[in-house]
């Protein structure tokens, strides 16, 4: 298999910059999920790796060869769309064997890979089925067979799985992983949804206006957001945003929140006087009488072994989970507290993590 570098990577549709500057390797084996909203720029990155769409400016490097100009199919890449790019009017074995056939690979070969890519997917009692009547997860699939048969460098593969319903969805995630620690294939997976990218990533890169937010792994990503927009992408329901005003001691274990000091990990860096905001995920807000911030119990939305308390405070609506057998009433004072060792803070203006 191979790594793929991408460095400084930009692409302009005229005046529109879709991809600002984006940089990232996934290593050898590594599967990487680029996530973001809808227009954030993961499909362009993921066609300009696959040779689709050349860059205003920047490098891919695979395997340290520079390949930025080189053609789609002298790249050694297979790419998967949805569902949908199979051919009707073939069957399940053409489908899986056409890459092979156009590469002019010979009939026993290219049908011991077909069947090897079959059994690989658990779909060898399809291979003489017509496509046209499968169900999804395997026309899924066979898509998938026609990208592995190949025996490419790397995968890339966008929203692979946006055109199945739920149930689906959740079991091909599992099959997708499952067929990645297999094939320990180097993969690109471009997804809105952050479900799907924490059960499947190793690394996860979030984009957001074109610009690569953070790359780290799913924890990293989920417990040391390197910006408020990862932050608040990541996470159902979001992390809880406190805004203050303060100033950082190097090695301060403590900031002012109103009239009270909140225990904080200690800080890496001094910060003058400015405007902040602390970052606490509803899981790790702790109801105590002697809570650093003071509030009212609006309401609470009730998820079965959890609920979601929202409580109105001067910083605005929090929300804390809490075991659903917990009661609270509606107008109901109570004080919050924040598990030290979770806390973000957060520059607002640049909007960058201070930790
Ligand atoms: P989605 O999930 O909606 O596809 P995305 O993050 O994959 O979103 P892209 O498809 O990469 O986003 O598109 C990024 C931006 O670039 C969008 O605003 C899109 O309209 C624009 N764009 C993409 N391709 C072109 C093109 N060929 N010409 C002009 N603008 C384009």
């Amino acid at each position: 298999m191979a790594q793929i570098r991408v460095e400084a990577l930009d692409k302009s549709f005229g005046d529109f910059h879709a991809v600002k500057a984006a940089s990232f390797t996934v290593e050898d084996g590594e599967f990487l999920c680029l996530l973001g909203p809808s227009g954030c720029g993961k499909t362009t990155t993921l066609r300009m790796i696959a040779g689709l769409e050349l860059p205003t400016a920047g490098t891919i490097r695979l395997d340290g060869e520079d390949v930025t100009m080189n053609r789609a199919s002298a790249r050694d890449i297979a790419f998967v769309f949805q569902l949908f790019a199979l051919y009707p009017h073939m069957n399940v074995r053409r489908n899986i064997g056409f890459p092979l056939k156009c590469e002019g690979i010979g009939a026993a070969e290219s049908d011991r890979r077909v069947v090897e890519a079959a059994r690989t997917l658990r779909i060898s009692h399809l291979l003489d089925r017509p496509v046209s009547g499968l169900a999804g997860g395997d026309r899924q699939r066979v898509a998938l067979g026609r990208a592995i048969v190949r025996k490419p460098k790397c995968f890339l593969m966008d929203e692979p799985l946006g055109a199945l319903d739920t149930e689906m969805r959740e079991a091909m995630i599992r099959e997708l992983r499952a067929l990645h620690d297999r094939l320990q294939a180097t993969t690109v997976y471009v997804t809105h949804d952050q479900l799907e990218a924490m059960a499947m990533a190793d690394m996860i890169a979030v984009m957001n206006n074109g610009i690569v937010e953070q790359v780290a792994s799913p924890r990293d990503i989920y417990d040391r957001p390197a910006s408020l927009f990862v932050a608040d992408f990541i996470g159902s329901p979001p992390m809880n945003f406190l805004p203050f005003r303060g100033s950082l001691q190097a090695g301060a274990q403590a900031i002012r929140l109103g009239e009270r000091d909140v225990a904080i990990p200690a800080a890496r860096q001094a910060l003058p006087e400015s405007d902040l905001v602390l970052g606490v995920r509803p899981e790790h807000v702790r109801f105590t009488d002697r809570g650093a911030v003071r509030g009212e119990v609006y309401g609470s939305e009730y998820l079965g072994t959890t609920q979601i308390v929202i409580v109105t405070t001067r910083y605005g609506a929090l929300k804390a989970r809490s075991p659903a057998s917990v009661s609270f009433r509606t107008g109901e004072n109570v004080g919050l507290d924040f598990r030290p060792d979770t806390l973000s803070i957060f520059d607002k203006e640049s909007g960058r993590a201070i930790r």
